[in-house]
């Protein structure tokens, strides 16, 4: 496995291998990798001839309360995981390789960008495509992967890549849990042994909202309500939100008739966990 560190080293790769005819799938992530990361690893491979892992801890798409500074970060290990899955490079480069001195210039998804994690995060999907499109321009793949546990993230970047005339597929992976049902996370690293066991409230709401759609229950208010009664019960649980909204363009529904996200946002202590389920009427 080849690191990169250098933009135009990383362009120079992509221009080799492009020219000899080989397929380059991205997986951009921010590291501290674990099995979720790696099942996207796995995707690509399958998916190309030639696979390319981005480690960027990204400024822009983190606000001034966020945990940025704090962010876990291991390369050595993530640089092993990723050695042992085979992948082609690994680029690592530096806040000021993608951010040159005097930057000013962003991608901003405007719609798709606004609400669930957008209205609590102000600025922070400016921040994600902006990057994505730079590791885009630089890595210029043929296709890139991204996990439905940021489903938001994965529906604004499907509408940057289209909306820009961009020349990249757009790959979506589904979401990667641990035994008990938590969506894995880089941020699962913040939970304390109780809030770990907590943090279990998350999937198991939207597990019984599903349950009670498959029964017939497609009313917006009463599958809200399955999941807030779940994530009450947990003392260490402060609910961001809980909201159905129609799958595409991530707009508020009162009940189910075309695919819809029931999407939560929970924190426990300093960490912020995320998780979804697509709710669909069969055929639909
Ligand atoms: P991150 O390092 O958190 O920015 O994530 C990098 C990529 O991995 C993003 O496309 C995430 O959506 C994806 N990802 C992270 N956790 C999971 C998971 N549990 N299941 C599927 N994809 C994931």
């Amino acid at each position: 496995m080849q690191i990169i560190e250098d933009v135009s080293d990383m362009r120079q790769w992509s221009k080799t291998q492009r020219r000899a005819g080989r397929r380059i799938v991205l997986v951009p992530t921010m590291g501290f990798l674990h099995e979720g990361h790696l099942c996207l690893v796995r995707a690509a491979r399958a998916r190309g001839d030639r696979v390319v892992v981005s480690i960027f801890v990204n400024p822009t798409q983190f606000g001034p309360g966020d945990d940025f500074a704090a962010y876990p970060r291991d390369f050595e290990r993530d640089r092993r995981l990723l050695e042992a899955e085979n992948v082609d490079v690994l680029f690592h480069p530096s806040v000021r390789q993608i951010y040159p001195p005097g930057a000013q210039t962003f991608v901003e998804v405007e719609q798709l960008s606004l609400p669930l994690c957008g209205s609590v995060r102000p600025g922070h999907f400016r921040g994600v495509a902006t990057v994505v499109a730079k590791l885009f321009n630089i890595a210029r793949p043929d296709a890139a992967i991204f996990g439905a546990k940021d489903y938001q993230q994965l529906q604004v970047i499907r509408r940057m890549a289209c909306d820009l005339n961009m020349d990249v597929e757009i790959i979506g992976h589904p979401i990667v849990r641990e035994a008990d049902g938590l969506a894995m996370s880089s941020r699962n690293a913040y939970l304390s042994a109780s809030e770990r066991q907590a943090a279990v409230c998350l999937s198991r709401g939207l597990c019984k909202a599903e349950r009670l759609f498959k029964r017939g229950e497609s009313a917006a208010a009463r599958l809200i309500d399955v999941v807030m009664t779940e994530l009450r019960r947990e003392p260490l649980a402060t609910v961001e939100y809980v909201k159905l909204c129609d799958a595409e363009t991530l707009a508020d529904v009162d009940a189910i008739d075309a695919p819809a996200l029931l999407a939560v946002a929970v924190r426990f202590g300093r960490a912020r966990l995320i998780d979804n389920r697509v709710l669909k009427h069969q055929g639909g």
